[in-house]
């Protein structure tokens, strides 16, 4: 072997085996994320990006341990958001036109300022995607790590309406969805999105026999498919066809036995984004949270003065769909709780950066409170937006709950979540990969 060889392994063993600094939380209350008890006063040990056990508070740390004591405070996972859009929020408008890797950036680094550790991006991206959801699984784009269902899949005319200008597959037949299907495949996307809805008989739907080849299609490439979905007869059909997820809640009306059980046993996952209903009713009066600075400070510049004009009140109190809306928010409590209950894998999404009002970061935590008010317990929500998200992407060997050889992702708060889901917004700390990288949301603006 050559000397120059020689050094240069000597360089690359040294910093193999060079050991990976050591930290201990101590003091600390920890939510795990699996939906047990909180743990009090113990020890959560991280060395470089994985947690390495969970101890007694006083068992000896380490020699050369950094140890920092969270006397009081409580410890949780990072939230998985489990559908969500990067790119398109800028300002006041959601548009294609906003798309790129500096505004995806912005979003991400956003997410993770609330504890959002991960974003399956539902559809909406483009090409470039693919780059950057590498480079963020290597670390190289900082802030919560990017999943992708690549372009998704819209109607002809139909959803997504072309204004918004995102650049999705439009099959009018089978046989161009299939060759759409095998063009996404070849670019791995984490999942397979469509959108099949009339919105309110606006668009054109979906035909039926073109979302079975998607669904079948998909599934001989080994990818699942998410849908757009509102009403229960679409979800029905959907879900005879195969569908692995249902992103959004149904809405419309309650979900039978025989779907629920249907669901259970085809594996098919449920996210709710029950945010998104409350979003478009709630800016027709002012919202308890409207002056909150952990929500005003979620906003892009120009939201809120539009949210609390006069003009934006009325047009949701005047629109024919409002009542239908707030009809939906508790008809979608009782089919998340109902799904809950039966077993079904429930996973926590917002479709925030879908549009203006569903704020990155604000949204997440406030579907936390709507699975609390829809019956679930603190922790049950919790583990939804965490471990059962985690499941959801394929990533439980990596993240979602705190254990020994997972990844140290997680979030410090200073009040306890367990017994008011709310203070998940107490967000004193988020950490990365075993490292801090956020002093939450309030320093945003500091
Ligand atoms: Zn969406």
């Amino acid at each position: 072997m050559r000397f120059s060889n020689y050094a240069l392994l000597c360089l690359l063993l040294y910093g193999v085996m060079a050991p990976a600094q050591v930290t201990v939380l101590r003091h600390v209350t920890i939510i795990d994320g699996n939906g047990g008890a909180p743990r009090h006063n113990v020890a959560l040990v991280i060395k470089g990006e994985k947690i390495t056990g969970i101890t007694a508070a006083e068992v000896e740390p380490p020699k050369d341990a950094i140890v920092i004591d969270l006397s009081g405070k409580f410890i949780m996972p990072e939230i998985v958001n489990s559908h969500g859009h990067l790119g398109l929020l800028k300002g006041t408008k959601v548009s294609g036109e906003n798309y790129s890797k500096e505004n995806v950036e912005r979003h991400l680094l956003q997410y993770q300022d609330y504890g959002v550790g991960a974003v399956m991006v539902m559809g909406t991206d483009r090409d470039q995607a693919y780059e950057w959801r590498a480079e963020s699984h290597e670390g190289k784009i900082p802030g919560a790590t990017i999943y992708t269902a690549g372009r998704g899949f819209g109607v002809p005319g139909g959803l997504l309406p072309a204004a918004m200008n995102v650049d999705l597959y439009r099959p009018n037949t089978p046989d161009e969805a299939r060759k759409d299907v095998d063009e996404l495949a070849a670019h791995h996307p984490d999942i397979v999105k469509l959108w099949l809805d009339d919105f309110w008989g606006q668009f054109p739907k979906m035909k039926p026999e073109v979302y079975a080849v998607i669904i079948e299609e998909a599934h001989k490439q080994h990818l699942r498919v998410a849908a757009h979905v509102y009403h229960e007869e679409d979800a029905q059909r959907l879900v005879d066809d195969g569908v692995d997820a249902l992103a959004h809640s149904v809405r419309d009306a309650e979900i039978p036995d025989s779907l629920v059980a249907e669901m259970k046993k085809k594996n098919v996952a449920y996210i709710g984004t029950m945010s998104l209903d409350e979003f478009l009713t709630a800016y027709a009066d002012d919202p308890a949270w409207l002056n909150d600075p952990y929500f005003r400070d979620a906003l892009e510049p120009g939201v809120y003065e539009m949210i609390t004009s006069a003009q934006y009140k009325k047009s949701v109190q005047d629109d024919k769909k409002t009542p239908a809306e707030i009809a939906a928010q508790s008809i979608e409590r009782k089919n998340l709780k109902k799904l809950f209950d039966a077993g079904v894998l429930v996973a926590l999404g917002t479709d925030s950066g879908a549009t203006p009002t569903r704020a990155f970061g604000f949204a997440e935590h406030q579907e936390l409170q709507l699975l609390v008010q829809a019956g679930l317990t603190p922790l049950q929500a919790i583990t939804v937006a965490t471990k059962d998200g985690a499941e959801f992407l394929h990533a439980s060997d990596e993240f979602g709950v705190l254990r020994r050889g997972l990844k140290a992702n997680l979030v410090v708060l200073d009040k306890d979540p367990s017994a008011d889901i709310r203070n998940t917004e107490s967000i004193s700390a988020v950490w990365k990969d075993g490292k801090k990288v956020s002093d939450g949301p309030h320093a945003r603006n500091e």
